[in-house]
C-alpha cells in the first residue's frame, strides 16, 4: 500500500486497487487453473469464460440493448477515427463533426480522407474553453452520421448531455476518457468507441458499442480487420484479441457494479470534482481553464497565468506522491486526470495541497 502514490495521469491512467490485487493473483493462476490469465489461449474454455463475463457485465453495467453489439479490438481510440468514416461514410454522402479539442480534430483529419466531412460547430476559435450551445450547431442536410467527443481529455471540458442529432442521422461518440463515468443511454447512439486505458483497463483495447445494422455497413473490400461486420461475426476474435485487457477490463466492470454501478459512481465523481472546482474557484493563485458550465469531471484543468509557477506547482506535487498533473502541451498549465479509479483521497490530498502552495505564492 504505503509503495503506492497518487496517479494522476490522462492514461494510462491509475486502475482500480482491489482490481489490481485480483490481477496479481490471476497472472499467477487464474481461476485454479494452473495457468496465469495472461497464458489461455483465447480459443481455450477459460478465456471462453473470462470473455463471456466480461461482455455480460458491460451489458448490465450500462443497460446495453440487445441490438447492440459489443467489441473488443484494437488499435485504439485513433483507429476508429478512420474505421469509422471507411465503414459508416458511403461514397456521395457527407459526415458530420462536432469540433471541440484536439481528439476531435484527430478524428475530423482521419475522416477527410475517406469522404466529405461538415463541421457543424466547433469551440476552436475560443481555444477549446467550451462546449458549443445546441443552438449554435449548424448540420448539413442529411449526415451520413453526427460524430462528438464525450469529454475533451487534454481542455477538460465535457458535453452535460448528448448533442440534437437531426434525424435518422446516427450519434457516433468518442468516449474514450469518459466512458462508464455517469449513467449513458446507448439507445441514443450508433455507435460509442472508447481505448480502454482512461477509465476501463489497460491500453491495447479499444471498447466497441455498434448497433447491429450499422455493423453490416462498408465496402467489403476493404482490409479484413477494418470492417466492423468481421468482428461482430467473429466475435471481436478474428485475430488474437488482447486476452489480459478484455479479463482486466472484466474485473474493472465487476469493481464498478460493486461501487453502485454508473449512477454510484456518477455520484463519486461528481463529488470529487466539485471538490477540487470548489478549491480552485476559491484560489486566489490558480483559475480554472473551462467555462464553468462546460466543466469535465474527468480531466480538471487549471492554471495560474504563469508558466513557471504551474511547473512548480507539478513539480513540488509530484515530491507529495501527487503525480502526472503537467497539463497537455497543447493546452499547458496544470491537469488533474480524475477517471473513476481515483479515489476521494486522492483528490482531497489534491486540494489539500493546493492551499499549502498557494501560502508560498504572494
Ligand atoms: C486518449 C484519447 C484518444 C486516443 O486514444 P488511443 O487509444 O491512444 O488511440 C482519443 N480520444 C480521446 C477523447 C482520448 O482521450
Amino acid at each position: 500500500m504505503s509503495d503506492r502514490i497518487f496517479n494522476f495521469s490522462a492514461g494510462p491512467a491509475v486502475l482500480p486497487e482491489p482490481v489490481l490485487r485480483q490481477a496479481q493473483k490471476d497472472l499467477w493462476d487464474v481461476a485454479g487453473s494452473g495457468i496465469g490469465v495472461a497464458e489461455h489461449s483465447h480459443r481455450g474454455k477459460v478465456f471462453d469464460r473470462i470473455f463471456a463475463e466480461t461482455e455480460k457485465a458491460a451489458r448490465e453495467l450500462a443497460g446495453i440493448p440487445d441490438g447492440y453489439k459489443l467489441l473488443f479490438l484494437q488499435g485504439g481510440a485513433t483507429l476508429q477515427f478512420s474505421m469509422v468514416p471507411m465503414c459508416l461514410l458511403p461514397k456521395g454522402r457527407t459526415a458530420d463533426y462536432l469540433n471541440t479539442g484536439v481528439w476531435s480534430q484527430k478524428a475530423i483529419a482521419e475522416a477527410k480522407k475517406v469522404g466529405d466531412i461538415h463541421v457543424a460547430a466547433s469551440s476552436e476559435g475560443t481555444n477549446f474553453d467550451g462546449i458549443p450551445e445546441a443552438s449554435a450547431i449548424r448540420y448539413s442536410a442529411d449526415p451520413a452520421y453526427v460524430h462528438f467527443t464525450s469529454n475533451n481529455t487534454i481542455y477538460g471540458t465535457q458535453w452535460a448531455a448528448e448533442p440534437p442529432a437531426p434525424s435518422g442521422a446516427p450519434l457516433v461518440c468518442d468516449a474514450s476518457s469518459d466512458i462508464f463515468s455517469r449513467p449513458i443511454d446507448v439507445s441514443k447512439y450508433g455507435l460509442i468507441y472508447a481505448g480502454a486505458q482512461k477509465n476501463l483497463g489497460p491500453s491495447g483495447v479499444t471498447f466497441v458499442i455498434i448497433r447491429e445494422d450499422l455493423a453490416d455497413l462498408g465496402p467489403k473490400d476493404l482490409p479484413i480487420l477494418l470492417q466492423y461486420r468481421t468482428h461482430v461475426k467473429d466475435g471481436s476474435m478474428h485475430n488474437t484479441p488482447n486476452t489480459f485487457g478484455i479479463y482486466l477490463m472484466g474485473e474493472v466492470f465487476k469493481w464498478i457494479k460493486a461501487e453502485g454501478g454508473l449512477a454510484g459512481i456518477e455520484e463519486r465523481n461528481r463529488r470529487k470534482a466539485k471538490l477540487l472546482y470548489d478549491a480552485i474557484d476559491a484560489s486566489k493563485v490558480f483559475k480554472g481553464r473551462a467555462l464553468p458550465g462546460s466543466r469535465s469531471m474527468m480531466n480538471v484543468c487549471f492554471l495560474s497565468g504563469n508558466d513557471d509557477l504551474d511547473a512548480r506547482f507539478v513539480s513540488e506535487a509530484a515530491k507529495r506522491g501527487l503525480d502526472g498533473l503537467k497539463g497537455h502541451r497543447s493546452a499547458g498549465g496544470i491537469r488533474a486526470s480524475i477517471y473513476n479509479a481515483m479515489p476521494e483521497a486522492g483528490v482531497q490530498a489534491l486540494v489539500d495541497f493546493v492551499h499549502e502552495f498557494e501560502k508560498t505564492v504572494d
